[in-house]
């Protein structure tokens, strides 16, 4: 029995107490952002524990992402001693690795499979479209691979996929493709990344006795982030929960943002269906958000529809002074919105906020770079989070295609990528020998590569280069188990020619890649060895943060689901960026609900203040376009948001005085006029040359002598 006065139990409000202690039977915890759902989860993995009702590598625990796995880890390591390491916790697709590594042949891989990225499975996809004739201009491999994605999502295998699920996609052949993808994975020993699951639900479904064990296994199963699970992972859970049915889940409905992945909000409905007699709980108290903060967020969630329906107040008592309104500022445009945001930044540093209590959290990947380069030149460091990652820069993926060979040769994509890497005097014509008898014999590249230097089909020169590269994998093979794998890779890479390569080169981002490669060898250290690094590599989606820096967060909305900082900044509340348009385009009404939870993240994530920012005019491809304030503004309550106007170039911006109602922060129109008249001469850096048709405010038509009639803003033109 564990004493009710466990440090993981003091200070929780009655229904988190309740959602903690009853560990045993079904557990939906269904309730708002920053409630203490994932509190809640960590404190029960320390109750279970300490309470001896199983050993840690009974329990199953399931997080979003690797790095919120780590953190519930140490979290729970904390409270009840080193014991947590041996849980088994983790994100689904690396608790699925876990388990096929084991039962690899089962599902037809040898354990040392390889986990493909997103750029090697459309490489992969492509050759089988092509093999199978399939014209790639009228079929991108990019929407086949999409719709094999959400049918894995969906827990379905090819031999599920029939004529009204394949439509006329790839001309009515989708679902052969998809076989015949899958058929290539295998021979590859490779997996993708909806295999993981797809594999493992394979296994259950095709190995009742492993079924078995891991049902026996897992005593308790505990799932945040409940609300974006898509229907193999539901299906996944539900199989592995069914011996026990200690099984608890956490989740938000507002902030379900991943459908476009697969995730099915009907997920929580089916729980208490299949659980009959579930427990559940709801929080209400939000102990992570100011009450202007919270306000703003509830009003704005409250203008979707489709929702469950929860009450959400304040849990914590805060200072008055520490209370500030959310805070929308508009500007001129997007250099100025970064200008603006860093400069918020250093005034917050200024009175004793740190780095790493400010996040910029971003609509679309694009958004970021404006923010980086301010960041650089004022000399705040910072970290992008999801974004362009180390792992993904070419010189990294050229040096793990090396390591991947070595560790599984049958890795064709990765043996392709190096094998005339630096230039080894291998043309067309000898890989496609290569192919041709991979072909013929139905072996790996590799294999057949072997094969082929021993005939004489090739020319003596490439064949001596093949061949000459053969022997060298098979030797730095042979060295796996007797060298250090981070020395190994260094000599890999110098033996290879591959680092010579980059220092030979003379374009400026050369000694960058040489310095990454380097890198590469440093983070091989911090693994076990090369499979154990390679595994995490692949399934990292978070940056390379290991250094103490104090950093300022830039990341995606979608990242930052689960995560708090006092300092929350959301730029680009704009019409067609946030609401994306894209979104608002395919998804209609559903999109646009989907983008407001996304809103409703944003805010939730900040403990003491938010700045929302947009601007009035966007770069878009070298264009000036002119944006309208996001409808998200107009659903913020007045009384809760302070709007802060941009003098100068702006003009004025109207205050809230209707909370809604579509406009109430446009831009209050033509205060300014133009300085130009119609008839004036007048010359646009881009357009040349041209004579004023019309002025408008503070746009203008100008006949352009060599471009033609164009609306131009007047701050871009000068008199002639
Ligand atoms: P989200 O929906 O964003 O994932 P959540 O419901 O998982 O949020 P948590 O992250 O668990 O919420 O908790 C939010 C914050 O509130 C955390 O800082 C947590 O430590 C704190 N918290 C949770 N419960 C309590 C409590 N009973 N008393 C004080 N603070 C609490
Ligand atoms: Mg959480």
């Amino acid at each position: 029995p564990v004493p009710a006065d466990a440090p993981w139990l003091i200070g929780l409000n009655p229904e988190q107490h309740q959602a903690v202690t009853t560990t045993e039977g079904p557990v939906l915890v269904l309730s708002g952002a920053g409630t203490g759902k994932t509190r809640v989860l960590t404190s029960r993995l320390a109750q279970i524990l300490a309470g001896r009702r199983a050993q840690p590598w009974q329990i199953l625990a399931v997080t979003f992402t690797n790095k919120a796995a780590r953190e519930m880890k140490d979290r729970v390591a904390h409270m009840v001693g080193p014991v947590a390491e041996q849980l088994w916790l983790g994100t689904f697709h690396s608790l699925c690795v876990r388990i096929l590594r084991r039962h690899a042949e089962a599902v037809g891989l040898k354990s040392n499979f390889t986990i493909l990225d997103a750029d090697d499975q459309l490489r992969l996809l492509k050759q089988v479209m092509e093999a199978e004739h399939i014209d790639n201009k009228k079929w991108p491999a990019q929407s086949l691979m999409g719709a094999i994605q959400r049918w894995k999502d969906r827990g379905l295998t090819p031999d599920k996929i029939g004529a009204d699920l394949a439509g006329d996609l790839a001309g009515g052949r989708a679902g052969q493709l998809y076989r015949l993808y899958q058929e290539r994975l295998l021979t590859l020993n490779a997996a993708d990344f909806g295999d993981l699951l797809l594999h493992c639900l394979t296994l259950f479904l095709s190995h009742p006795d492993a079924l078995a064990h891991y049902q026996e296994q897992f005593r308790y199963i505990l799932v945040d982030e409940y609300q974006d699970t898509n229907v193999a992972q539901y299906l996944w859970l539900r199989l592995l929960a069914q011996k026990h049915k200690n099984i608890c889940c956490v989740g938000d409905d507002d902030q379900s943002i991943y459908s476009w992945r697969g995730a099915e909000v009907g997920n929580i409905l089916k729980f208490e269906r299949d659980f009959p007699g579930a427990a559940v709980v709801r929080l209400e108290s939000n102990y992570r958000s100011t009450p202007h903060i919270l306000a703003a967020a509830s009003a704005l969630i409250a203008n979707n529809a489709d929702r469950l329906g929860k009450t959400l107040r304040p849990g914590l008592k805060h200072e008055a002074s520490e209370i500030e309104k959310v805070r929308v500022r508009g500007v001129w445009d997007g250099p100025e919105e970064a200008r603006v945001v860093i400069e918020e930044i250093e005034t917050l540093q200024r009175r004793g906020e740190s780095a790493a209590s400010m996040a910029i959290l971003v609509r679309a990947g694009f958004q970021t770079r404006e923010f980086e380069e301010r960041l650089i030149t004022t000399g705040i460091p910072y970290r992008v989070i999801g974004g362009p990652r180390f792992y993904e820069r070419q010189e990294i993926r050229d040096a793990l295609a090396y390591l991947r060979l070595i560790n599984s040769p049958d890795d064709g994509l990765a043996f392709e990528r190096i094998v005339n890497l630096p230039k080894r005097g291998l043309g067309d014509a000898a890989l496609q020998a290569v192919h041709a008898v991979a072909r013929a014999r139905a072996f790996p590249l590799f294999e057949a590569a072997r094969l082929l230097v021993e005939t004489d089909e090739l020319k003596p020169k490439p064949r001596g280069a093949l061949s000459k590269f053969c022997d060298d994998v098979l030797r730095w093979r042979s060295l796996l188990d007797d060298l250090p794998h981070p020395e190994l890779a260094e000599m890999v890479l110098d033996e290879s020619g591959y680092v010579e390569m980059w220092k030979n080169d003379k374009t400026p981002e050369a000694p960058g890649r040489v310095e990454n490669l380097k890198e590469l060898v440093r983070a091989l250290s911090d693994y076990e060895n090369l499979q154990s690094f390679l595994e995490h590599v692949a399934l990292v989606m978070e940056n390379d943060q290991r250094d103490g820096v104090d950093k300022v967060t830039i990341m995606t909305l979608h990242g930052a689901k689960g995560l708090e900082f006092d300092n929350i900044f959301l730029p680009g509340w704009e019409e067609g960026v946030f609401p994306h348009q894209r979104a608002m385009d395919e998804g209609g009404n559903a999109g646009l609900e989907e983008e407001r939870r996304l809103a409703y993240v944003g805010l939730t994530r900040a403990r003491k203040r938010v700045l929302v920012t947009f601007a009035a005019n966007r770069r878009i491809y070298n264009q000036w376009q002119s944006a309208l304030p996001s409808r998200f503004l107009d659903e913020l309550p007045a009384g809760h948001v302070e709007v802060q106007a941009e003098r100068g170039l702006m003009g004025s911006w109207s205050q809230p005085a209707k909370p809604k109602g579509p406009g109430a922060w446009a831009i209050a129109p033509k205060e300014r006029t133009s300085d130009f008249d119609v008839g004036e001469r007048v010359f646009h850096q881009k357009f040349g040359g041209g004579t004023v048709l019309a002025v408008d405010g503070d746009k203008l038509e100008i006949n352009f002598d060599k471009a033609g009639t164009k609306k131009v803003l007047d701050s871009f033109v000068e008199p002639a």
